[in-house]
């Protein structure tokens, strides 16, 4: 069983992490953030991973997991809502000061929490997003239709959604209680989170080639994301 949520005090930091049949690396993703978390956050941080109607063994990983490490909250979502609406469930779950929004494939490297963190700290920073310098090991039409996603959302009015960025971000609570109070339906989280303002800092990465399975964003979801 998950854990009770009204138990849980405000930790230093929470990890939020969406998952759609991820059944082949969760294990190493949580190993990997695990230990980021740590080297941060000591021992005061959560780690809420979200279920997203996945058809594999994901939530029972998820439950397996919870069971070992107090650090572990499981949210199983009634139906495979997409990306966007799993990272938006963790955000209303989760309790920490500051809030990472990861993906689970590992293509998104948890140790870059550790500069996250540093940079947040020494420049006064509300959020530190991710920017990616290379997309090794996707396709020419992944790529093609990624870059043309950022210049057409510039184009019809998220005049600062900065390129080749995507939901991996560090923020702070000041930033997600407006992010959670926003009324928005249909919600675009990275588009919503540059809209706010405050001061919102890039790092540059390298992301990674998913390690275990597929990406789920085919060409259909990307335009889904659009319209
Ligand atoms: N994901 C999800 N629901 C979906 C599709 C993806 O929760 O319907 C998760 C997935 O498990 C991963 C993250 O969202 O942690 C990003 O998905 P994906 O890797 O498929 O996207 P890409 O990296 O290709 O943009
Ligand atoms: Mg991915």
């Amino acid at each position: 069983m998950p854990v009770v949520l009204d138990a849980r005090v405000s930790p230093r930091l929470s990890i939020v992490a969406p998952c759609y049949n991820e059944e082949a690396g969760l294990e190493e993703f949580y190993r990997r953030m695990t230990v980021a978390a740590q080297a941060t956050a000591g021992s005061d941080y959560e780690f809420v991973l979200l279920n997203d109607g996945s058809s594999d063994r994901t939530w029972a990983i998820m439950t397996d997991l919870v069971r070992r490490d107090p650090h572990v909250v499981a949210v199983n979502l009634a139906r495979r809502h997409g990306h966007q609406l799993a990272i938006t469930a963790g955000l209303y779950t989760c309790r920490g000061e500051r809030i990472l929004m990861i993906d689970a494939d590992l293509q998104d490297p948890p140790e870059l929490l550790a500069d996250m963190w540093r940079l947040m700290d020494s420049a006064e920073a509300d959020v530190v997003y991710g920017v990616r310098r290379q997309r090794e090991g996707e396709t020419m039409l992944k790529r093609g239709t990624a870059a043309l996603f950022y210049r057409l959302m510039q184009r019809i009015g998220h005049a600062d959604l900065p390129a080749d960025a995507g939901d991996f971000r560090l923020m702070t609570r000041r930033v997600l209680d407006i992010l959670n109070s926003m009324p928005e339906q249909h919600r675009f989280i990275r588009g919503m989170v540059s809209w706010i303002g405050l001061r919102q800092l890039p790092i540059q990465y390298d992301r990674a080639a998913r390690t275990t399975g597929a990406s789920n964003y085919p060409l259909a979801r990307m335009i889904g994301l659009v319209g």
